[in-house]
Parts: structure tokens; C-alpha cells; sequence
């Protein structure tokens, strides 16, 4: 069988000319055993790399006892995760699902719910420029590209697009029908760019003044990526609700939102929401495995000692390289913006035949999304072929 074939798949992805076979540590292999550097984790998900023994070991026990029983019965792998995914968050009620998407669009019913227990009819919700919160019709209409939005109008009516960190261009918009503003505190797909921290403490004074929700979406920014355990801590900042997924589950699918008690209590009640899968056993001690090697492995500690480094090495590569412009980013999360005589795709392909795995964002600009166990000598392995990469151009 030829494996790159795709005949009968939907053609919405431009595979790479690579099949991935397996993968241990911040390393790859594929079908042919060649081992690339993965500097992508599957776009932010594999937080722990591949084939961690405890992560695996989690999911193998849990195999043998349960996968599902439907969020109509407790099990002990819920209670530990809604226990572990409050306290780092800082918030206070969660509700589990299946994606990232599907955590936005949970969110948006609750800022639906809200409207209406407030009496506001035709909500308004605000989202920004550059923004990605997934490809639902509910989370598209919060995905303010045009590209994507395009062929699929009308969409959810009522958002208005204002631009980042730029307070003047939010308060022109909000009005008394203003309920949600949804925010990546560091956008990913739209071009790796983080909040300032004046500007979100501005929104936050902002929505307490208006009874607007501030609304986070830190599906690839948190659970420590950026350095502390959700990105929004940085600015001390705490938002009305979070989206989180990606690395939640390091591999399986799971997302889940998080919503303050005072939120909880003015939103979604008693069967508004639901979901078959979200949550089930299998997932959750995924997620459970994560929180306690999060901290048994340091993984916070490791990312806060070497995102300066990382950075460095990025930044000696912008000074190198004409066409490299600049290097954007927060912790393990960031991008290099090439001038558009060079083609990222290219470079991707290049970096590929050298043995590293990097993925782009926004127009025409990499993005490192590491596996947060990386080490310096990985960073250092990552620096020199991406030095040989751009010696090609
Ligand atoms: C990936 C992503 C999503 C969508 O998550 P899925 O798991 O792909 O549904 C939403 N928001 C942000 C910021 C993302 O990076």
C-alpha cells in the first residue's frame, strides 16, 4: 500500500512528503527510520514529547479498566481532572470536550446564556484581527479571516473584529449589547503575537466596568507553554472563562472550558450543554498524567530556564540572515517573520531535509512550537540546521 496516496481523503490538508511512523523524546521517525528533530509537537499538542513511559503508562492502565461511561456517572479520573484543571487555572467550574473548537463553541452558548439572562437581545461579542479559534461555524465566526470565513456567511451575527493591543479600537466598538470579548492572550495561527500587559489589564478594568465576560483562549498558548501555566498570568490577569486543549491531553483528544463560579452561576444550566465523549476516562487520565508529570519533570521550570536561550538562538539566526526579519514570541512559543522573497513553505521543506520538523503561521512566518521537555542540546541541534536551512536561500 502506498501510504502517501489520498484518493479517498478529503482533500483539505497539503500533506508534507513524510510518513511519520513513530516518535520517542523531541524526536520523530519515519517510514524509513530517518529521525527528525521536532520542533512542532502535532502543532502544539505533544507538550511531552512522544512515548513518554509514565504518559503511556497512565493510558495503558486505564485501558483495562474503563474508556467511557458517559458524563452520566462519576468516575474518579473526572474528579481528579476538574480538581487539577481549577486549581491551575485559577478558575472555578469546567466542562470537558472533545476539542479546542468545541471548547469555543461551549463558550459562546455560555456568552449566549448570559445575553439572555441579562434581557439583551442581538449580542454583540468582540474578536480580533489575526485571531484563531477554530473552524466550527460557531468558533469561525470568532475566526476573523476572511479567507476561511468567506464561503460559509452568513455566519453567527453580532461580532465585531477590533484590533490587538489596541484599547481605542475595543472601546470604539463595545456598546450596551457588548456581552463577550474573546482573546488568544498569544495568538498562534494568525501570527505568534502576545497581549501587552497594559492592554489586557485595560481590558479587564473594561469588561468590569460593563459587565462584559473576558474570555481567553488559551488553546495553544497554555498549560505552560509560555512559561507559567496559563499564558494570562503573566499579565496578572484573570479572565471570566478560558478555552484549553492541545497539550491539555499531550495527544488525546480533550479540550475543555473553564468558567469563574460567578459566571457559572449566571450561564448554562441543567442540560443547555452536553456531550457524549467529552471527558470520558480514557482522556481524563491522559489529563490527570500530564498535570502530575508536569511537576513531577519540572516541565514549567524548564521552559522559564530556557525560553532566553531559545530566544537568543532565534535572534542570532534574525542577525544572520538578511531575510529573517524578526523573532516574535513568549516561552516556548514563537516565530521567526521572513520577508516575502522567501517562501516558507520552501523553508519548511528545506528544514525537513535537514531533520527538523517546524511548521509556519500567519503569511509567511515559522513557527517553533517545541515539545516543552526539550533541552538545551536540542535547541542548539535545532539552531545549527536551521542555520544550514537558510544557507540554501
Ligand atoms: C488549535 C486552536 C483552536 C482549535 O482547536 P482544535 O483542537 O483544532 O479544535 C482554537 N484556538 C486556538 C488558539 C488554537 O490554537
Amino acid at each position: 500500500m502506498n501510504f502517501k496516496e489520498q484518493k479517498n481523503l478529503v482533500q483539505l490538508y497539503k500533506k508534507f512528503d513524510i510518513v511519520l511512523s513513530r516518535g520517542e523524546g523531541v524526536y520523530l521517525y519515519d517510514d524509513k527510520g530517518k529521525k527528525y528533530l521536532d520542533f512542532a509537537s502535532g502543532i502544539g499538542v505533544c507538550a511531552l514529547g512522544y512515548a513518554h513511559k509514565a504518559y503511556t503508562k497512565a493510558l495503558k492502565e486505564q485501558i483495562d479498566k474503563i474508556l467511557h461511561c458517559s458524563n452520566l456517572f462519576h468516575n474518579e479520573q473526572i474528579a481528579l481532572a476538574t480538581s487539577n484543571l481549577s486549581k491551575a487555572s485559577k478558575l472555578d467550574r469546567v466542562f470537558f470536550t472533545n476539542s479546542g473548537t468545541e471548547a469555543i463553541e461551549g463558550l459562546f452558548k455560555v456568552a449566549k446564556k448570559y445575553a439572555f439572562k441579562k434581557g439583551i437581545k442581538n449580542p454583540q461579542f468582540i474578536a480580533f484581527k489575526n485571531s484563531f479559534h477554530g473552524r466550527t461555524l460557531g468558533a469561525l465566526s470568532l475566526t476573523t479571516n476572511e479567507k476561511y470565513q468567506k464561503p460559509f456567511k452568513p455566519l453567527i451575527p453580532g461580532v465585531k473584529v477590533a484590533k490587538f493591543n489596541d484599547m481605542a479600537s475595543v472601546k470604539k466598538l463595545v456598546n450596551d449589547k457588548t456581552v463577550a470579548i474573546f482573546i488568544e492572550t498569544v495568538q498562534g495561527e494568525g501570527g505568534i503575537n502576545a497581549v501587552n500587559k497594559e492592554f489586557y489589564k485595560d481590558l479587564r478594568k473594561l469588561c468590569d466596568e460593563k459587565e462584559i465576560l473576558l474570555i481567553a483562549d488559551e488553546i495553544q498558548c497554555g498549560m505552560a507553554r509560555t512559561g507559567k501555566f496559563f499564558a494570562y498570568e503573566h499579565f496578572d490577569v484573570l479572565p471570566d472563562a478560558l478555552a484549553s486543549a492541545k497539550a491539555l491531553g499531550c495527544g488525546v483528544s480533550v479540550g475543555a472550558f473553564v468558567l469563574s463560579e460567578k459566571l457559572a452561576a449566571s450561564s448554562l444550566e441543567h442540560s443547555e450543554h452536553g456531550t457524549t465523549y467529552g471527558g470520558n476516562p480514557l482522556v481524563l487520565a491522559a489529563v490527570n498524567a500530564v498535570f502530575s508529570i508536569f511537576k513531577e519533570d519540572k516541565i514549567l521550570q524548564n521552559v522559564q530556564k530556557l525560553s532566553p536561550y531559545l530566544e537568543q538562538k532565534l535572534e542570532n539566526l534574525v542577525s544572520n540572515f538578511k531575510f529573517v526579519k524578526k523573532r516574535q514570541g513568549l516561552g516556548f512559543m514563537q516565530s521567526l517573520c521572513l520577508s516575502a522573497d522567501v517562501k516558507v513553505a520552501d523553508v519548511i521543506k528545506e528544514a525537513q531535509k535537514n531533520a527538523l520538523i517546524v511548521v509556519s503561521c500567519a503569511k509567511n512566518d515559522l513557527r517553533f512550537l517545541p515539545p516543552l521537555i526539550m533541552q538545551k542540546e536540542h535547541i542548539d541541534e535545532m539552531a545549527n540546521k536551521l542555520h544550514k536551512t537558510f544557507s540554501a536561500f
